[in-house]
């Protein structure tokens, strides 16, 4: 009795999870068939049957999405087509500026730290924080280091003043180049979806490309500059309207068409090119400085990156040796961001340097003069 009761319990065990495996297969079949579907709704394109605000690169042949509803268009991120590693090359880069912009505005507090083992910050460690941090954006902190405090050894007794420099340069250029980077993922990603986003999204890129380059430049003129506020004022107000009248000019719809791409680049360029003279400017005035030669390292790498970047965007080098070969990957736009990527970061290891030698120098230029 027991043990027919317990055989009829197995079967229907059996039974209740063969009918889950056949559900799940359902489902899974249900799954792959809207996908189809859904593939089969709006198929990847070759270049000859796109509507022809979208023929902007011959050499690029097939995967291309046209006239994509924006649902379609946002979850194409996950799917293969000629631009999917145009988005996911800056929205990788995006997430690294935004980790990298939360690991400096979650310093200060170490900074604090500091501050606890110093006379100066220990009767209201507490309150001080936020107001520290303000301070510190704005650079106005002197943490006052009493070194007879700290150590008991034999030592002279004497205060040292420290200057923190300002931050809000830094988180300028940090901004700039989340803005841009973000700004063309989103752009790669919908302009696929009708004429006028596609116009509007290609206007916002090339903003996106110009505020990049100019708040590149805040953070190197403001800390290179620090102690000469004419040079200083004068070469942020340069890049700035610079950089408006660039903004201007592309909003423009005509020139975001593919017949200015040159003019474009050449706008781009004499942007950056405009870096030189600060650049020359900043290499004299700091020519006995010690960390000079990593610093210019440093940039000379950004300044490559950015260039070689833009001869691939102007030439569209290696598909036009070989149209259809990189469709997918490989292609010149895919090259260029990785290289803006790449320059941006050699930028923030520049810019780093400087902020510390400001930091721990203040208008001192390193080698015991001040300038
Ligand atoms: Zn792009």
């Amino acid at each position: 009795m027991n043990y027919s009761h317990h055989i009829r319990k197995e079967a229907q065990l059996l039974k209740k999870r063969n009918n889950k495996a056949k559900e799940k297969e359902e489902e899974n079949n249900k799954k792959k068939m809207m996908n189809n579907h859904e593939r089969k709704r709006y198929p990847l394109l070759c270049f000859w049957e796109l509507p022809e605000y979208m023929k902007d690169n011959e050499y690029i042949l097939r995967y291309y999405r046209a006239n994509w509803p924006l649902k379609q268009a946002l979850f194409s991120v996950f799917r293969w087509h000629n631009e999917t590693l145009n988005v996911w090359t800056h929205l990788v880069g995006f997430v690294l500026f935004l980790g990298l912009t939360l690991a400096n505005l979650m310093k200060p507090r170490v900074v604090d730290l500091l501050g606890l083992f110093t006379r100066s910050f220990s009767s209201s460690a507490e309150k001080n924080v936020s107001q520290n941090f303000k301070d510190l954006f704005l650079g106005t902190t002197t943490i006052l280091f009493d070194l007879k405090q700290q150590a008991p050894m034999k030592m002279e007794p004497k205060s040292l003043g420290v200057v923190i420099a300002a931050r809000w340069p830094f988180f300028v250029f940090l901004c700039g180049s989340m803005f841009c980077l973000l700004s063309s993922s989103i752009c790669h990603l919908f302009s696929c979806h009708s004429h006028s986003l596609n116009l509007f999204l290609l206007r916002i890129d090339y903003v996106g490309i110009t505020v990049m380059i100019i708040t590149s430049f805040f953070p190197q003129i403001y800390y290179v500059f620090l102690c000469q506020p004419h040079w200083q004022l004068l070469y942020l107000a340069g890049i700035t309207a610079m950089g408006l009248f660039t903004i201007a000019t592309l909003l423009s719809p005509t020139l975001s068409t593919g017949k200015y791409r040159g003019f474009r680049a050449m706008l781009f360029c004499s942007m950056g090119l405009f870096g030189i003279v600060p650049a020359i400017h900043a290499s004299i005035v700091n020519w006995g400085n010690p960390r000079r030669n990593v610093t210019l390292a440093y940039e000379c790498t950004m300044a490559l990156s950015y260039l070689v970047g833009t001869l691939f965007y102007v030439t569209r080098v290696p598909e036009r040796w070989r149209p259809g070969w990189f469709d997918i990957a490989g292609h010149s736009h895919q090259i260029f961001h990785v290289l803006v990527v790449f320059g941006a970061l050699a930028h923030y290891a520049a810019t780093l340097k400087m902020l510390d030698w400001r930091d721990k120098f203040g208008c001192d230029n390193g080698t015991g003069m001040a300038q």
